[in-house]
């Protein structure tokens, strides 16, 4: 019960990618990069196990980001001639092309996820971009239509991670900040694109929708919503009729309602008991409080404590007390359940 795991990333070591950088360049190429990557895997898989992390995962360690790195691997898509698009209504960036159809023409992450299956006994996760969040970060100049774009990327989706179940992965999570943004369309085909990515997988599937990164965009966009975050109102209920298995989800210093999580009946709750957007470490005893909020909702069987969203902008410090935080909170909670 109370099994714990994080929302994906973790940060790199300095030797491999600039510190605190997102989209970092990496420090090393050829096979020194894939050696230095191997290093930092498992580098971040001991410093999870240290800390009581029950499910763990690569820390993101072989990505440069987590939706732009999986695209990089695909035909379609134009990488050299960018375009400027407003990435979740927020902000600028400038983004590849869609110019022709998508298509998977090898696998992006099966090796790395077999690489990781060697490194540890526990059980494993991978995260992959979710279709709307993928659709959200690219100019689209072929299919003109964000369903159908979506659903092409699902269909690829589902082929990637078919082939990450086959390697051993035993939690497969679909990366979904954009539900926060577009929550008519997560009703339109949003989670039906998220079904058709996990169908047929018989791993535990996720969907992680956070309000990101502690960046200045996401903490102006946060600063806009008001005394009350009410996006997962509308999204729980259509995730709650899902084939998914498990919603990855902020709690801890958000402005989110918690009896929100009353609306996820039957699912697991990845309950975001981390604050990813700030250096101030939380104390055992903070982390345990979530976890008590969050049983008000689910059994312990049913909770999963977690991170808010990946570390990846953090400090290694920083981040590794966070992770020896969520297991010392953790602890103390289920010692409260057996005694
Ligand atoms: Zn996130």
């Amino acid at each position: 019960m109370l099994t714990t795991t994080i929302a994906g990333s973790l940060p790199k070591p300095s030797w491999l990618a600039p510190p605190q950088e997102l989209w970092a360049p990496w420090r090393l190429e050829g096979d020194d990069l894939t050696e230095g990557q191997h290093d930092a895997v498992r580098i971040v898989v001991r410093d999870q196990e240290q800390a009581g992390i029950d499910i763990v995962s690569d820390g993101e360690q072989t990505r440069r980001h987590f939706v732009t790195t999986f695209i990089e691997g695909l035909g379609g898509v134009d990488f050299e001639h960018r375009a400027t698009v407003k990435i979740r209504q927020r902000y600028d960036a400038s983004v590849p092309r869609v110019v022709a159809p998508v298509v998977r023409t090898a696998p992006v992450y099966v090796k790395d996820a077999r690489f990781l299956r060697t490194q540890t006994a526990r059980p494993i996760k991978f995260t992959l971009p979710g279709p709307m969040t993928m659709v959200d970060t690219l100019a689209d100049e072929y299919y003109r239509d964000r369903e159908q774009l979506a659903m092409a990327f699902a269909e690829i989706l589902n082929a990637e991670a078919l082939e990450l179940e086959a390697a051993g992965v035993d939690v497969i999570q679909f990366d979904e900040p954009a539900f926060n943004v577009y929550m008519d369309d997560v009703q339109a085909w949003g989670v039906a694109a998220l079904e058709r990515a996990a169908a047929g997988i018989k791993a535990k599937t996720a969907v992680h929708i956070c309000y990101g990164y502690g960046i200045k965009a996401n903490i102006d966009w946060k600063g806009s919503l008001g005394e009350e975050w009410r996006q997962y109102e509308d999204v729980f209920p259509v995730l709650a009729a899902s084939t998914i298995d498990q919603v990855s989800l902020e709690v801890a210093n958000s402005h989110v309602p918690v009896e929100f999580l009353g609306l996820l009946e039957g699912k697991d709750l990845l309950v975001g008991a981390i604050d990813v957007a700030t250096d101030v470490i939380e104390t055992p005893e903070q982390v345990a409080a979530v976890i008590r909020t969050a049983l008000q909702f689910a059994p312990p069987e049913r909770i999963f404590p977690c991170t808010n969203c990946g570390m990846v902008p953090l400090s290694r410090e920083v981040s590794r007390a966070k992770l020896q935080a969520l297991g010392a909170g953790t602890e103390i909670v289920r010692r409260e359940l057996k005694g």
